[in-house]
């Protein structure tokens, strides 16, 4: 018997437009019908803080582990599916920042390094700043540590932030 290769891939959901919990299942609900795509955990939802952009909704966050494929799916791929069902979602792009009904993105994909330019950097440049990204993933794999050895505590020591509940504030 081979092993089965799969690629675990660790995907950030946020939302602050209408019902934003809906939106997040309904985004995994749509990958979850592409082939080689199985959603395997998910995190507890969070309620965050806006940053940069403060005069709008909070959002809601989530992290989802995902199982993929390395035959069918590139992280390329990946990403344009993300992006596909962003735009099923009426994800209009616009304000950095701002409101959307839905963002979806790719925090790890497997231990995989990639510099591609603006069009896709993994692990997710902005992942071991954000509260609101590694609070999620400590819920699902609380010993991750991303390729440059730095763990998900050692992350969180770094930034300021505060939790109350499920209530993430950072500026
Ligand atoms: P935000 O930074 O708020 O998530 P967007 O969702 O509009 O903004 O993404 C901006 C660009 O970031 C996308 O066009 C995409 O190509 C690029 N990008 C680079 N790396 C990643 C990644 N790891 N996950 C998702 N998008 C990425
Ligand atoms: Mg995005």
């Amino acid at each position: 018997m081979t092993d089965i290769p799969i690629i675990k891939v660790y995907v950030s959901l946020g939302s602050n437009i209408g019902d934003t919990e809906d939106h997040l299942n309904q985004a995994v609900a749509r990958l979850e019908k592409y082939e080689g795509i199985e959603p395997e955990k998910w995190s507890e939802t969070y309620q965050t803080e806006p940053q940069g952009l403060k005069d709008q909704p909070w959002f809601t966050n989530q992290v989802v582990r995902f199982d993929v494929d390395p035959e069918l799916w590139s992280a390329e791929g990946f990403l344009s599916t993300l992006q596909a069902v962003e735009g099923q979602m009426d994800r209009v792009r616009d304000v950095k920042n701002g409101p959307r009904t839905i963002d979806l993105d790719i925090i790890l994909f497997g231990d995989r390094v990639i510099d591609s330019g603006s069009y896709l950097t993994v692990p997710h440049p902005r992942a071991q700043e954000r509260a609101f990204v590694l609070l999620p993933l400590a819920d699902i794999e609380p010993e991750l540590a991303f390729p440059d050895g730095t763990t998900i505590s050692d992350a969180l020591q770094k930034i300021d932030y505060r939790t109350e509940g499920k209530k993430i504030y950072q500026d």
